[in-house]
């Protein structure tokens, strides 16, 4: 068996004024994507392995046209190359958008398809929250998506869509699909499956699998900070049965449907000073507190100062703002020096609905890691210490905020920019409010401009009627 690996993986959030270019990208190519940790059942394949080539990246904002162009001719010269095939598994995410183009994925799979051929098997892993599209479904013959938010399960489901690829060669089988778009796109905050009602649509995957005929079921929530016409929830089915497996999905798509108004935060939430409000009548420290509308990890620009308006506003003692991209301002933290007081004229300046906030700030820490050429500094303003990143990134772990000098139990309150509460913040966490802020990736999506929806969907659309029908 000849199998190539490869893939493309990004979130897109059309709102956002920053373009994902070449340089957002981690890439690999060729030997270099056989990393042991991400792909260790490669190693007990029965098959040829080739590498082709692999970009990801932080979601962001629009993928530069160029850069897609780019990166899809050296795949596909790769692919070339590694001819001929007998499967490809593509490592994706699902909710890219490319400048001038609403379905990049579509066109990434079209692209391999014209090179390998239809004889050849293309299996892809995704993240729950990927779009999907008539074009994608007709070029790949199965897929598998996590069924964990937050995503513990990344492993597993590479593994399933590889397995499930060489199950298929092995046997001789060309799987059939069944996808059904649900007109409803709900933000993952209020879909986690740590929480109703998508744990118990999630649970149920594992009734369906082992029903004789089906391979995978999976349920994608869709990525809502995408204004583009394939937006939407999808139940998707990989298999040999047809009959089973439609009935299945519009069992799976209907209870997804009836659920629709269920879908809530699940954990404390409303404005910043309601937030704020929150925190101040606790008596607990270590409180954190989500700017969800700026989450880098949903695609947020991670530049926004409206939560640090708003601890100055209040004059809040203790507390952490993790964190604020701003390159000019870190270089000004570094240029001032440790222990030194600095004019900052900080964020704002990306995000365009935004204004950069002037302030004067005490630098205390400054780290410097040669490895990744990243700069943070710490800078104390006021009652509030806050994290100034050269670039656009997370700190979603509590490693991020103790490599910084700063434990989070010695704060009242810790605001992160992130949607739901990653585990590893959750376990130290002793309160969470999650503050809907607004952003690019703005929770209250109906503050946002959409336009390119099909319509009706749920929630920006609520009284339609809608029963599962096949695509
Ligand atoms: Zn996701």
């Amino acid at each position: 068996m000849r199998i190539a690996i490869g893939g493309i993986a990004t979130e897109c959030c059309t709102f956002s004024p920053i373009l994902s270019r070449e340089k957002d990208f981690v890439v690999q190519e060729l030997e270099d994507i056989l990393d042991d940790e991400r792909y260790p059942f490669l190693k007990e394949a029965e098959a040829e392995i080739f590498p082709t080539f692999r970009a990801r990246a932080l979601p962001g904002g629009q993928v530069e046209r160029a850069t897609y162009e780019n990166f899809k001719a050296r795949f596909l010269d790769h692919l070339q190359a590694a001819l001929p095939l007998d499967g490809l598994y593509l490592d994706m995410h699902g909710a890219m958008n490319v400048e001038g183009m609403d379905d990049a994925e579509g066109d990434w799979y079209a692209s391999a398809r014209k090179v390998v051929g239809q004889d050849c098997l293309i299996s892809a892993s995704y993240d729950l929250h990927g779009n999907l599209s008539e074009r994608i479904l007709q070029n790949l013959d199965m897929l598998t998506a996590y069924r964990t938010a937050p995503h513990v399960d990344t492993l597993e489901t590479r593994s399933k869509a590889f397995s499930m690829l060489v199950t298929c060669l092995e046997q001789n089988i060309r799987p059939e699909k069944v996808w059904i778009p649900v007109p409803v796109l709900v933000a993952g905050e209020r879909s986690s499956t740590e929480y109703e009602p998508a744990a118990s649509l999630y649970a149920k995957l594992g009734d369906v699998d082992p029903i004789p005929g089906i391979m995978d079921a999976s349920i994608l929530v869709g990525y809502v900070w995408a204004d583009e016409p394939r937006a939407t929830a999808s139940i998707v089915l990989t298999g040999t049965d047809r009959i089973v497996m439609e009935r299945e999905a519009k069992k799976l798509a209907l209870e997804y449907w009836k659920t629709r108004d269920e879908f809530g935060f699940s954990v404390p939430h409303g404005s910043i000073k309601e937030a704020i409000d929150w925190a101040l009548t606790q008596d607990n420290n270590c409180l954190f507190i989500s700017d969800s509308g700026d989450n880098p990890t949903a695609g947020g620009v991670g530049d926004r100062v409206d939560f640090l308006k708003a601890l100055l506003e209040h004059k809040v003692e203790n507390a952490v703002l993790g964190g604020i991209a701003d390159e000019t301002a870190t270089m000004a933290c570094y240029a001032a020096g440790l222990g030194e007081t600095v004019e900052l004229s900080l964020g704002g300046s990306l995000d365009k609905a935004t204004m950069p906030l002037p302030l004067t700030a005490k630098v205390l820490f400054l780290k410097e890691t040669s490895e990744l050429r990243e700069r943070i500094a710490v800078a104390q303003v006021e009652g509030v210490t806050v994290v100034i990143s050269h670039k656009r990134r997370p700190f979603h772990e509590e490693a991020d905020f103790l490599a910084l000098g700063i434990n989070p139990e010695d704060y009242k309150m810790i605001v992160v920019k992130v949607g739901y509460l990653v585990p590893d913040l959750k376990r130290i966490a002793k309160g969470i409010y999650l503050a809907l802020s607004p952003g690019v990736v703005d929770q209250a999506i109906e503050r946002l401009p959409y336009s390119r929806w099909q319509r009706p969907r749920f929630p920006l659309d609520k009284n339609f009627f809608w029963y599962p029908e096949l695509k």
